[in-house]
């Protein structure tokens, strides 16, 4: 992508409707990872690029970058699991791990970031109405993924809004409009998280990739001290660069802004 432009890449361990790139979350990242790199990109953390935006960081620090975010923290985030009728899926944990694990591998820079939803029982609720209804988005993995480093735990909302729950004005999130509604969906879902995997979030990815102008113009720029967070991503395509909105960093998501390893590199390289 070039100096000053860094791209975040969007990627959902539940999207599995086949085993080849354009149909499954895992056979993508497994392909992409290698293609990156070989082309002469890198992945490094999240930090990283809020630390560039901060002027922390030069953008040689920062050349040929790409950074992974996982949404939504099913277990396939970070276990082996049958998928019915698709069968075993190297979870995208075991991915990161076997590319790190192949000779010759030096790839220090190596991270993602497992984007969380706080709410147990919404969980409950979305497991059994949108996966299998086998406890498939549990958190007993947080704690351990957050601190082997690898994989950093972050926000993703209280509940997703979800459609699953009952309730007025779900399913969507650009709704959440009002200082309780952000309490609710970004400090309280913190402080949950935080509990559970023993590190308060730094990030704050929107649900659905939507957010208010509430959100993005007041909640998040005026009450840093309150919500604690670095920067919240959307879903708008784009590279991340230095005049990118810190409330509402651009990603590019698999299966919608790529189906194969040379559309993501089409796609970073701006040749679309
Ligand atoms: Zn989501």
């Amino acid at each position: 992508m070039g100096v000053g432009r860094v791209p975040i890449l969007t990627y959902h361990s539940q999207n599995i409707c086949g085993n080849d790139h354009a149909r499954n979350d895992h056979v993508a990242l497994q392909q992409d990872v290698r293609a990156l790199y070989r082309a002469g990109h890198y992945v490094v953390p999240l930090d990283w690029v809020t630390d560039w935006l901060e002027g922390k960081r030069d953008d040689a620090g920062i050349d040929q970058a790409v950074v992974l975010t996982f949404d939504d923290g099913c277990d396939f985030d970070v276990r082996d699991l049958v998928y019915p009728g698709h069968g075993l899926q190297r979870s995208f944990q075991g991915i990161l791990l076997d590319f790190l694990a192949e000779p010759r591998a030096t790839h220090p820079s190596m991270h993602a970031t497992a984007f969380v939803i706080a709410s147990r029982e919404a969980r409950r609720i979305i497991d059994a109405g949108s996966l299998f209804g086998r406890g498939w988005i549990s958190d007993d993995w947080w704690q351990g993924a957050d601190a082997g480093g690898l994989i950093a735990v972050e926000n993703h909302g209280w509940d997703h809004n979800h459609p699953d729950l009952a309730g007025e004005r779900r399913g969507a999130f650009h709704t959440v409009d009002t200082y309780e509604e952000c309490l609710q969906q970004v400090v309280q879902a913190a402080g949950e998280i935080e509990v559970i995997s023993g590190r308060r979030p730094r990030y704050f990815a929107y649900p659905f990739g939507q957010s208010s102008a509430y959100m993005r113009e007041q909640f998040f720029p005026q009450y840093a001290e309150i919500h604690g967070c670095r920067a919240a991503l959307g879903t708008d395509p784009g590279p991340v660069t230095r005049s990118s909105d810190r409330w509402n960093l651009p990603r590019f998501v698999c299966g919608r802004d790529w189906h194969s390893t040379q559309e993501l590199l089409d796609l970073i390289r701006n040749r679309k």
